[in-house]
């Protein structure tokens, strides 16, 4: 079952549609799970604290909803096989096994690693309606969901290289 931005924008593609999708745009979908299989508790930081930790453009983009400019990132043509961790907390929040060409220029993936670790929320900012993708641990910003995707889900999340750490040949224990 994999989450959809249906909730924010006209349901054009409906065999991307599930009953469950609009429960997980609001409910807690679980515990969040670490790499290890761990369970991982909310992370909650001061702007502060977060300047203090991050680089000025990790600051910009995962604090701020910043977006990289495309083409610029190191991780939009890794072809390597691993899994793509939040920059800010280190949740598992993509696979290389889910990542796609895009032609964009940001690292594209048609599913999250695991629904529950990606968060979803409505985005109106720049006169757009947009699904925003959120780490559902940190709050931090990746970028957007979109529905012009490949199958199965048809749907495209367009993610910045830098909200993302790619571990290299890690793998997401259940
Ligand atoms: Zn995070």
């Amino acid at each position: 079952m994999l989450v959809s931005c249906t909730q924010a924008q006209d349901q054009s593609k409906g065999e991307t549609t599930t009953a469950t999708e609009n429960e997980s745009l609001t409910a807690e979908s679980g515990a969040l799970i670490s790499l290890s299989g761990d369970t991982l508790d909310p992370v909650e930081k001061s702007a502060e604290e977060w300047e203090t930790e991050l680089t000025e453009q990790e600051f910009y983009v995962l604090r701020k909803a910043g977006t990289e400019r495309a083409f610029t990132g190191d991780l939009w043509d890794n072809k390597k096989e691993g899994v793509y961790v939040c920059a800010g907390c280190g949740l598992p929040l993509f696979s290389s096994e889910t990542k796609f060409k895009s032609g964009t220029g940001w690292p594209s993936f048609w599913a999250p690693i695991r629904d529950g670790n990606v968060k979803l929320k409505a985005d109106n900012s720049l006169g757009m309606t947009r699904t925003e993708v959120v780490c559902a641990r940190c709050d931090g910003h990746q970028g957007h969901v979109f529905e012009d995707g490949p199958k199965p889900t048809g749907l495209r999340y367009c993610i910045n290289s830098v909200s993302l750490d790619f571990k290299a040949g890690a793998e997401m224990k259940p």
